[in-house]
């Protein structure tokens, strides 16, 4: 059972202490004292107080970096020992946090082109305006309209990412050569507005067994984000791949400025940005990772980062292979 369960006798020691019980209090409780098996104070406190009074009591109790809830309940009405159920509510209340700190951070970054499309479009309807003022406000609005398109977009593939089971997702031979080649095809104007050259280098037996339409997903994202943040004039992008073994790996790396270490371990938090400003003006919604993190975990892979601050990035996934190698 989860719950941990503590039996004291009327003399305060323990009686009784089930495994889980253990896990959160400590090994091996049986025929301790109650000092001397329960070490937090608050607890032990409550724990007393409840075989001094008599009366069952529950609470919610941070003990160092954790949060317990107990629920205690006397044998008898006064000195007659007690059962303690304990529960570890430490992953629950991470969780809540996580989902109120999302929350508040959706509503923010909706709250931006909101206003402007709002600001914007009152200012068009209010009355007319020579034809350059509405077409740059037109144009306004229609960039932040994208801009909440992609934001509710990258939502949407983030839930649904988190609510599809396991055993539905797609598992079939797909050739990281055709993906890139795709890739490449698909975001070339983007590449060419900003001076960069994607060159694909990956070998014909790089076959992951995955979900195509997922690979092309994570190869878009890396690709597309290595144009945005690589070098401003006559980048390169290299996307290579091959089999390692029973694995295949497909790598996107860039010669831009790099990210620096103190970022590196948080970009693929949701909404995470090493530069806010210059994400947004790039289109970008800090989802992109998040994302393709999720979807190569989804196939049983890993994706990792490597940077150096002015020496350009790689983004590395490594997923499954199809068939034996070679
Ligand atoms: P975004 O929509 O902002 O591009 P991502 O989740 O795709 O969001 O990326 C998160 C952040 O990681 C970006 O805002 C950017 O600061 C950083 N980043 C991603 N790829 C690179 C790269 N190749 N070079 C430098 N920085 C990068």
């Amino acid at each position: 059972m989860v719950e941990g369960v503590l039996v004291v006798d009327r003399d305060s020691v323990v009686a009784l202490a089930n495994p889980a019980a253990e896990t959160i209090l400590g090994p091996a409780l049986a025929g301790k004292s109650l000092a001397v098996a329960v070490t937090d104070p608050k607890l032990r406190g409550l724990l007393e107080s409840a075989a001094r009074s008599g009366e069952t009591s529950e609470a919610e109790v941070e003990s160092g970096a954790r949060t317990l809830a107990l629920y205690v309940r006397p044998l008898a009405a006064k000195g007659g020992g007690l059962v303690t159920v304990l529960r570890d509510m430490t992953r629950l209340r991470r969780l809540l946090v996580m989902r109120r700190d999302f929350v508040a951070n959706v509503s923010h970054e909706l709250r931006t082109p909101v206003t402007a499309i709002q600001g914007y479009s009152e200012t068009l309807l209010r009355g007319p305006r020579d034809a350059a003022t509405q077409r740059e406000f037109l144009e306004i609005v229609h960039r932040h309209a994208r801009r909440l398109g992609a934001l509710v977009e990258g939502l949407l593939t983030l839930s649904e990412l988190e609510a599809r089971p396991a055993e539905q997702a797609v598992r079939e031979p797909v050739e990281l050569a055709a993906v890139a080649e795709h890739v490449r095809a698909t975001l070339r104007e983007r590449a060419a507005q900003r001076g960069t050259v994607v060159e694909v280098a990956v070998a014909a037996d790089a076959i992951a067994l995955g979900d195509p339409v997922g690979l092309e997903q994570i190869a878009e994202n890396l690709v597309d984000n290595a144009v945005k943040y690589g070098k401003d004039a006559g980048g390169r992008v290299r996307v290579t791949g091959e089999r390692r073994g029973d694995r295949v790996v497909l790598e996107v790396s860039d010669d831009g400025p790099g990210i620096a270490a103190e970022h590196v371990p948080r970009l693929f938090e949701r909404f995470y940005r090493v530069d806010p400003g210059r994400s947004r003006e790039r289109g970008g919604t800090g989802l992109g990772l998040a994302i393709v993190k999720h979807l190569v975990e989804s196939m049983g892979g890993s994706v990792e980062v490597t940077s150096t601050a002015g020496a350009g990035t790689s983004f590395r996934v490594e997923l499954p292979g199809a068939g034996a190698p070679g």
